[in-house]
């Protein structure tokens, strides 16, 4: 085994050299969890209905500066919702990254419509607004304000970037980029609650949003997701279609239309108000782990700290290490460390090389395919960010 890793491993155990193992992110329950929980349980409003939804509701868009959030079942129901109120159709065509979780071209399969992959830049880690527009420049025609894919002849409607880990996309040339192609923007948050643009939350910039509270994210519910926009009647679309479409009438059966059981229940929306409650200190634990590792890696050549991009503050949601891959063995890397209880994951499989996803249309991936074998989130829950030992 190579030696720089083992003592890499090591060093990391270190952190917090009290617990066995080490897990990549661990949820922190040291507020009113339980006590709002069990409110739900002896009060028995524990399914859809109760006061809960509409705290988590309100103080997800407090903090977020975004005018309205609905609360669903978890992040991949909240995408799905967001690109259908903003009009994606079948048929229609979605930019999406390829360097994503499934869950991004998952919602845009739910909705009928092709996922079309797109390359990411290698320091912000989102979607790079310089080639896609070199791309489209290629590809695509704008037709009476509609963006059309001249290869395939179906309508691109929209585009997805995704705040990878937490680091926000360089959204105002990608803003640009929508306005002069015609293009929709819907921004998958769910992994950036706590992180901002130039000073502006993300989730604001999309004409709608989405995140996720599952158990591995910043802040969890369980499983947990919501919907933001700063379009009112946005907003009421999505909570008539994620309530089943129904008219509201005291005891008739009425719906206008097919509608999805998305509601986020209370018992969930609960412990999503007591974590709401830590979630400036989590934030501020996360980005001083940053420090830890920092001063961590600083003896290792080829091994770098992915950092916020120059624009942004970021939640650092999960730590990402970057490998020089012509000194290191991806694959070997994840074995030392595993070995040693450092729990780490590679990034996703790029979606293009998947066998559902194979057949879709896609752009030049190769900073992608790259990155790839070169990215490893390591430990990464809030607790990791203490003070143990000054
Ligand atoms: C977590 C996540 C989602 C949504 O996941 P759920 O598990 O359905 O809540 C969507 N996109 C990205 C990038 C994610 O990390």
């Amino acid at each position: 085994m190579n030696d720089v890793l083992i003592d890499l491993a090591k060093k990391i155990k270190n952190i917090y050299p009290d617990k066995d193992i080490l897990p990549l992110h661990e949820p922190t329950f040291i507020g009113n969890e339980e006590k709002y929980v069990l409110d739900c349980i002896k009060t028995g409003w524990v399914s859809s209905v109760g006061r809960y939804v509409d705290q988590f509701e309100r103080m997800l868009a407090e903090f977020t500066g975004v005018k309205r959030a609905v609360a669903v079942v978890n992040g991949t129901a909240a995408l799905h919702i967001a690109l259908k109120i903003v009009g994606v159709k079948p048929n229609d065509e979605v930019l999406i990254p390829s360097l994503t979780f499934v869950a991004t071209a998952n919602a845009v399969v739910y909705c009928g419509a092709v996922p079309h992959f797109v390359d990411v830049s290698d320091t912000t880690l989102g979607i790079n607004p310089f080639t896609l527009e070199n791309y489209l420049k290629d590809i695509a025609v704008v037709k009476q304000d509609v963006c059309f894919n001249k290869k395939t002849g179906r309508i691109i409607r929209a585009i997805v970037p995704m705040h990878t880990f937490g680091h926000p996309v360089d959204l105002d040339p990608l803003l640009d980029l929508c306005e002069r192609w015609h293009l929709i923007m819907v921004e998958d948050a769910a992994e950036s609650l706590g992180s901002y643009y130039k000073g502006i939350h993300t989730g604001n910039f999309g004409k709608a949003s989405a995140m996720s509270f599952n158990g591995n994210k910043i802040v969890t519910t369980g499983g947990g997701g919501a919907v933001l926009t700063n379009d009112e009647k946005l907003a009421d679309y999505a909570k008539h279609l994620t309530t089943t479409a129904k008219l509201p009438h005291p005891w008739k059966y009425e719906h206008d239309q097919v509608g999805y059981n998305y509601r986020m229940p209370n018992l969930n929306a609960a412990l999503g108000c007591a974590q709401l409650e830590h979630l400036d200190d989590f934030i501020d634990k996360k980005r001083r782990l940053v420090h830890k590792y920092e001063r961590l890696i600083a003896d290792y050549e080829g091994i770098k700290l992915f950092k916020e991009p120059h624009y942004a503050k970021s939640n650092y949601w999960l730590q990402t290490l970057i490998f020089d891959d012509k000194k290191y063995s991806i694959d070997e890397v994840l074995q030392t460390l595993n070995d040693y209880h450092v729990m780490s994951r590679p990034i996703w499989k790029p979606l293009h090389l998947l066998d559902p996803f194979k057949h879709y249309p896609k752009a030049d991936l190769s900073v992608t395919e790259k990155l790839q074998h070169q990215i490893v989130n390591v430990p990464s829950s809030s607790y990791l960010g203490e003070d143990i030992d000054g």
